[in-house]
């Protein structure tokens, strides 16, 4: 079995990824959550509470850097990479791309470090998702760590509406927008930015 380390970006997308995962008996799941994305604190706090108490439920181990990083200094190491396209929108994927980057790279060095086989993530899940963005990404950063990426699509073959399903069925709390403030202020307030 390879011990996988899955970065995951909140609980309804972890649901059916984490179900799929663990369905295969090649792979022995770790969460991580590593999402400086996430504006405000209180809605980070929110969704990384939700995902605790999923994780919890299931019996999955969990990898939290907050205690060593806080999660003032992991947005500002997130407004940093995303600087100059940050108006761009959640559509274009140009602002989603350094994004992503910068929280593979964080899973990768941590999967490493700690003697992870390979590292993985939920967000292919969603379909405001790019799943070759994704797994090109995962990849790069792959080649640049040493680490393996597991390319997947997961919103594939039913896997959305199972996420969906199930967070229903968990009552989970569901956001309606991807987490950065500048995503929030697009589907909030219907704020035409920069395709
Ligand atoms: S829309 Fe989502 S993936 Fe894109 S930059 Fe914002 S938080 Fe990151």
């Amino acid at each position: 079995m390879k011990k996988l380390l899955l970065h995951t970006c909140c609980a309804p997308c972890s649901t059916a990824v984490i179900e799929k995962l663990s369905r295969s008996t090649d792979f022995l799941i770790t969460a991580f959550f590593f999402n400086p994305n996430i504006h405000p604190i209180t809605e980070y706090e929110r969704r990384k509470t939700e995902l605790k108490t999923y994780l919890d439920k299931m019996d999955i181990p969990y990898l939290d850097r907050d205690e060593e990083i806080l999660w003032r200094d992991q947005a500002k190491s997130w407004f940093a990479e995303v600087k100059g396209v940050e108006w761009a929108s959640e559509k274009s994927r140009q602002r989603c791309e350094p994004c992503i980057r910068l929280r593979f790279e964080t899973t990768a060095q941590q999967a490493k470090y700690r003697g992870f086989d390979v590292f993985a993530t939920t967000l292919s899940i969603s379909p405001y998702k790019d799943a070759e963005q994704i797994n090109r990404l995962g990849l790069a950063v792959a080649k640049d760590t040493d680490i393996p990426f597991l390319e997947a699509d997961f919103k594939q073959d039913g896997g959305y509406s199972r996420s969906i399903d199930l967070s229903r069925q968990e009552k989970m709390y569901r956001q309606n927008y991807c987490g950065c403030v500048f995503s929030r202020l697009e589907r909030k307030h219907y704020v035409k930015i920069r395709p």
